[in-house]
This record gives structure tokens, C-alpha cells and sequence, in this order.
């Protein structure tokens, strides 16, 4: 686990920066989670099969959904695992919860609901 600084901005609003907890994945760590995320989605194809009529749409759905998000996946280099930086329009506290990083992380400020980007 590290603690790394991080910076918040939009599009209008000079940046803010905060604090993060964030856990870096291992190569093989990225593999299993490939691989629980493409099972996880193909075993639902696999049991859509068995309803009748939905399964035209279902399960070619689930199936293509598994690639996509096991891809995604495969870019996610870091979680992160808490952390807070003050919103850059209204400069309360926005904290971040538990989530998969990648390039352009976007959390939304609870208090003022604007998009914010999360950068290192
Ligand atoms: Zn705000």
C-alpha cells in the first residue's frame, strides 16, 4: 500500500490536490483478476443459455460484456483504496472509496455534483 498525492480538476476550476491510499497490482495479480472477471461473465452466458427466448440476447450480451470488461481490466494498474481532495468548485472534501483506477479516474463531488478528474 502506498500514499501518493494526487490532483482533482475540472474543466473551469483551478486544481486541488489530496491524498490517496493506492495498492499497485502485480502482473500476475492482473491475470487472475482477467481471468476471475472473464469466468464470472461467461458462466452467466453459459447459464442464460437455459432461458428460453433470452437467450438470443442474453447470452451473446454476457459473453461479448466478459471481453470488454476483462480488458478493462487488464489496464487497471492500481486500486485505490481511500483517499480525500478538496472538490475544485466548491472545495469541500471529496472522498474517494474503494475503486479500480485507471487514466482518467472520475469521481462527482456529492455536494456541488461536478465531474472530477483524479490524476497522479
Ligand atoms: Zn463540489
Amino acid at each position: 500500500m502506498d500514499q501518493v498525492e494526487i490532483t482533482a480538476y475540472n474543466a473551469s476550476e483551478p486544481e486541488q490536490k489530496g491524498t490517496a491510499q493506492i495498492r499497485r497490482f502485480k502482473p500476475s495479480e492482473i491475470t487472475k483478476n482477467v481471468a476471475k472477471t472473464l469466468s464470472l461473465y461467461w458462466s452467466i452466458a453459459l447459464f442464460t443459455v437455459l432461458i428460453p427466448g433470452l437467450h438470443f440476447i442474453l447470452t451473446p450480451s454476457f459473453f461479448g460484456l466478459g471481453i470488454y470488461l476483462s480488458l478493462k481490466k487488464q489496464k487497471t494498474k492500481l486500486q485505490i483504496l481511500s483517499g480525500s481532495v478538496p472538490c475544485p468548485k466548491c472545495k469541500e472534501p471529496v472522498l474517494l472509496k474503494k475503486a479500480d483506477f485507471s487514466e482518467g479516474h472520475k469521481v462527482i463531488c456529492q455536494n456541488c455534483v461536478t465531474t472530477i478528474k483524479i490524476i497522479f
